[in-house]
C-alpha cells in the first residue's frame, strides 16, 4: 500500500462456525496477534473478524477489549421493517460490528444479488455507520474474453456512483476474482496491482484525487500466510479479504504479520 493508508485483513468466516468455536476461533486469533509473538504494533493494521450473524455475539466477547474489529457477512437494505429472514445495520451496529461485507460474490451468484441491490446495501451500510467492504471480481470466462476491467468497473462504479466522496472515501473496495476464491489459485500480485490501480483511477474520475488516495483497496481469492507478501508489496494494494485461510487462528494471525 502507498504511505496514508492503513492496512486492512478481514476474516471472512463464510458459513462456518456454530457459536462456541466462533468464541475459540475469535481468540486464536486475538493470541495469535497479541501473545507470545509480541503484539502487532499499535495503528499497523486493522483486522476484522466476519462470522456469521448467529456468531457475532460469542466472537464480540472473545474479542472485547482487543483491537480486532468485527464484521458481518451481509446487511438488509432497510433498518426496520417486513423483512423475514433479513438483518438491518442498526442491529450489526448493536451487536459491535462495524464493518460489513457487501456483494460478495457467492451472494451475486448463489442468491441472486445484482448490482442494483449491492447498491442499496451499500448505502444502508453507510447511512447505519458501518463501513462496507465492496466486493467486486470478475469469473473465469469473463477473464478469457478480456472482460475483465469492464465486469469489475462496471459492478464498482454502479456502487459508487451516487456516492458523496467522504461516503466514498469510507468504503473498503475488495477486488476478488471469482475464479480465486477458494481454488488455491490466487491472481498474481501484478495482475492484481493491475485491476487495483485501474479501480483507483475509476474513483479518482468519480469522486477526486483525494477520495482515490484515501480509499482502500483489498485483494481478496486464496490468500494465505505464504502469499500476502506479495500483494502487500503493490501500491495499489491495501490488505486482504480471506476466506478459507481465516478459518485457522493462528494463520490468519501468521497473515497479518506476514502482511
Ligand atoms: P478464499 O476466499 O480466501 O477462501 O479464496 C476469499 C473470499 O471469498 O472472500
Amino acid at each position: 500500500p502507498a504511505a496514508g493508508r492503513r492496512p486492512l485483513f478481514a476474516g471472512n468466516w463464510k458459513m462456518h462456525t456454530l457459536p462456541a468455536e466462533a468464541a475459540r476461533l475469535a481468540a486464536a486469533v486475538r493470541e495469535g496477534l497479541e501473545g507470545p509473538a509480541g503484539p502487532v504494533p499499535a495503528g499497523a493494521a486493522e483486522v476484522v473478524l466476519c462470522p456469521p450473524f448467529t456468531s457475532l455475539a460469542t466472537a464480540a466477547e472473545a474479542l472485547a477489549g482487543s483491537g480486532i474489529a468485527l464484521g458481518a457477512q451481509d446487511v438488509a437494505w432497510g433498518d426496520f421493517g417486513a423483512f423475514t429472514g433479513e438483518v438491518s445495520a442498526p442491529m450489526l451496529r448493536a451487536l459491535g460490528c462495524r464493518y460489513v461485507i457487501v456483494g460478495h460474490s457467492e451472494r451475486r451468484r448463489l442468491l441472486g444479488e445484482d448490482d442494483a441491490l449491492v447498491q442499496r446495501k451499500l448505502l444502508a451500510a453507510l447511512a447505519g455507520g458501518l463501513v462496507p467492504i465492496l466486493c467486486v471480481g470478475e469469473d473465469a470466462a469473463q477473464r478469457q474474453e478480456g472482460r475483465t476491467a469492464a465486469v469489475v468497473l462496471g459492478q464498482a462504479a454502479y456502487a459508487l456512483a451516487g456516492l458523496e466522496p467522504e461516503e466514498a472515501a469510507r468504503v473498503v473496495i475488495a477486488y476478488e476474482p471469482v475464479w480465486a476464491i477458494g481454488s488455491g489459485q490466487p491472481a498474481t500480485p501484478a495482475d492484481a496491482q493491475a485491476v487495483a490501480a485501474a479501480i483507483r483511477r475509476l474513483v479518482e474520475r468519480l469522486h477526486g484525487p483525494a477520495t482515490a488516495a484515501a480509499v482502500r483497496i483489498l485483494y481478496g481469492g486464496s490468500v494465505k500466510p505464504d502469499n500476502i507478501g506479495g500483494f502487500m508489496a503493490q501500491p495499489d494494494i491495501d490488505g486482504a479479504l480471506v476466506g478459507g485461510a481465516s478459518l485457522d487462528g493462528t494463520a490468519f494471525a501468521r497473515l497479518v504479520r506476514e502482511g
